[in-house]
């Protein structure tokens, strides 16, 4: 570690439960390998979260041995829903529940605190970031891709040019509440899944974790009587799911099949939307054992409808290590909004 007096852009990854943070050398270096967390308190209303943020900056700082003169800028992730200046949604949110978050300026806050610029994206957007620049390195400006993120929704991002698109709101890839066909993915008799945001058939409701406990478990375990996870609690088996997944389980397969199909039919809508160089997908099942990861991805390949054309180009691949993406990506957007000249954002 230590970055040699070179200056940097501090990330930090804002959860519901704990504070990542990373260092990115101007010079595209990431100086921390792992994960370094502290606890987020963010459901102690904001001003303590602001506080808990200053912390992980301070204390990344100390491990890397970076004074702070040399720190340029800062990006933040958090989970959404916000806006594109990191304005948390005026309704509330499952991380934000507290009444002191609505309509709360995370990123505003932070910059006063820490008296640096900083540069604000949703979680999605900052793995989809991440991703796109460790897979393209130096190619990075010049490529596009789109990444769906499989969590307890189903976050995501569209990079166009090494940049996150944004949009008007902040909204844009917000692919869990995209629309898809559900004929042929759905099982005979099995209901038509609907969202948390009130959508029936979105992309979230099949490929998140919230969509496994509320539509495709009820339905499976009922084709599948006996099976153990019928004994677990709901949310409990839905995390469990995985597992089962990963050891060849009939039903566990048939859920994960749904998913993977899911997201190929968004990736077709992608494919035809904006046509990008690359298609990612992240979430858990990144930690997931390699046969299962590789089968997942290739089911979801196998479901992605793209043209000759496009497959010649295209190309399919994991969002890597899960856990630092956010950090990782929020830096790389502090970076890319300082930086003038071009040149790779992260040295591979
Ligand atoms: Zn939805």
């Amino acid at each position: 570690m230590g970055g040699a007096g070179v200056p940097v852009v501090v990330g930090l990854d804002n959860g519901g439960n704990s504070n990542n943070a990373t260092v990115l050398t101007m010079d595209g270096r990431f100086l921390v390998d792992g994960l370094v967390e502290i606890p987020s308190e963010v459901r102690a209303g904001p001003e303590a979260a602001i506080e808990a943020l200053a912390r992980a900056f301070d204390g990344v700082l100390a491990l890397t041995g970076v004074p702070r003169e040399l720190v340029r800028a800062v990006g933040l992730d958090t989970p959404g829903p916000a806006s594109a200046t990191g304005v948390i949604s005026s309704r509330g949110s499952t991380n934000f529940s507290q009444p002191a978050w609505r309509g709360y300026d995370v990123r505003g806050a932070l910059e006063r605190r820490l008296g640096l610029p900083v540069s604000y994206a949703n979680d999605g957007n900052a793995a989809a970031l991440y991703a796109h620049h460790v897979h393209f390195g130096a190619d990075a400006m010049s490529r596009s891709s789109v990444a769906a993120i499989v969590g307890t929704g189903l976050g995501g991002g569209v990079v166009e040019a090494g940049r996150v698109v944004g949009g008007a709101a902040g909204m844009a890839g917000e692919f869990g509440h995209v629309h898809i066909p559900l004929d042929g993915l759905l099982a005979p008799g099995q209901q038509s899944p609907v969202c948390a945001c009130g959508f029936t058939g979105d992309a979230e409701s099949v490929a998140s974790l919230t969509g496994i406990e509320r539509n495709l478990l009820p339905y499976w375990l009922a084709r599948y009587p006996g099976h153990p996870l019928a004994a677990e609690e709901p949310s409990r088996a839905a995390k469990l799911v995985r597992g089962y997944g990963e050891r060849g389980d009939a039903l566990a397969r048939q859920v994960f099949a749904q998913q993977a199909m899911a997201l190929g039919r968004l990736f077709t809508i992608a494919a035809n939307f904006t046509d990008p160089h690359a298609y990612f997908v992240g979430g858990g099942v990144v930690e997931a054992a390699p046969e299962f990861r590789d089968w997942f991805l290739a089911a979801v390949r196998e479901h992605t409808v793209l043209r000759e054309e496009q497959a010649a180009v295209a190309t399919f691949a994991l969002v890597p290590e899960r856990d630092m993406a956010g950090a990782r990506g929020a830096a790389i957007a502090a970076l890319e909004a300082i930086r003038v000249g071009g040149g790779p954002l992260v040295a591979r």
